[in-house]
């Protein structure tokens, strides 16, 4: 589902992503895990678009994003964000859209969705996530869980075939980080291709397929997680587990 090869991005000279290679199979979850400032928010990014890397290769739901510098054309970028959900740790609701009305918006306006399919579609999300009470509610009355729920089902509602999530429950309190991850595990199951940026170990330990290991801009590895928490071969991974479990 993404292939990534050869990654290279700088900002200036300031390179942070040194080659980086990395596949994501269908209806896998794979957890990126690393210190601040490692590259893995700029490595998300890029496999949506939303940045640009000067070398390297990616392949994304059966398309070349990227070659060498070479991206898609706005139009073929944007009819891939479709299919390309992204979660952020600021949950980036439309503040004067009601939650049922952020959830449709996406559809209507870009798949053309009528408004009656849409509004079913939206609230069938919002049972999903659990908030179908709060349709008619205003993100801002929402606590940052609830937002971050309604951020799913709005990436949800585009039908993504990959979903992307960079610290989805970074800037929650501790008691609502729970109710999102949850929310992630059902998609998990229920077969979502997922690349999830977290610092949850838990989520990391009972979800992941695969956890890669970010370091100054490389993957310094990359194994299944019981490898990972339990004997990782790289002394890096130790220090940094031990310094966040
Ligand atoms: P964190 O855990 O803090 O979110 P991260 O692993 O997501 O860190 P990135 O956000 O990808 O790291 O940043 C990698 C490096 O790139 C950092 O040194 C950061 O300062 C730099 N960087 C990120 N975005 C930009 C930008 N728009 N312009 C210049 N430098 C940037
Ligand atoms: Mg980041």
């Amino acid at each position: 589902m993404i292939q990534i090869q050869g990654l290279h991005k700088a900002y200036g000279d300031h390179e942070v992503l040194k080659g980086v290679n990395l596949e994501v199979d269908k209806s896998q979850v794979v957890v990126v895990i690393g210190p601040s400032g490692s590259g893995k928010s700029t490595l998300l990014r890029c496999c949506n678009g939303l940045e640009v890397a000067q070398r390297g290769m990616i392949d994304i739901c059966g398309q070349r994003l990227l070659t060498n510098g070479k991206m898609l054309n706005d139009s073929q970028l944007n009819a891939l964000r479709t299919q390309v959900g992204m979660v952020f740790q600021s949950f980036n609701l439309f503040p004067h859209l009601t939650v049922l009305d952020n959830i449709t918006v996406g559809p209507r306006t870009l798949k053309k969705t009528s408004a009656a399919a849409a509004k079913e579609q939206g609230m069938a999300l919002l049972d999903k996530v659990g908030l179908s009470e709060k349709a008619a509610a205003m993100p801002a009355s929402l606590s940052g869980g609830q937002k971050q729920r309604v951020a799913i089902a709005r990436a949800l509602a585009m039908e993504p075939k990959v979903m992307l999530f960079d610290e989805p429950t970074s800037a929650l309190d501790p008691e609502l980080v729970g109710e999102v991850l949850s929310v992630m595990k059902l998609l998990a199951k229920e077969g979502m291709t997922m690349m999830v940026v977290t610092h949850e170990m838990g989520f990391a330990r009972d979800m992941a397929d695969t956890v890669v290991v970010m370091d100054g801009g490389r993957i310094i590895e990359a194994d299944k997680p019981e490898v990972i928490f339990t004997n990782p071969s790289q002394e890096r991974t130790r220090s940094f587990l031990q310094a966040v479990l």
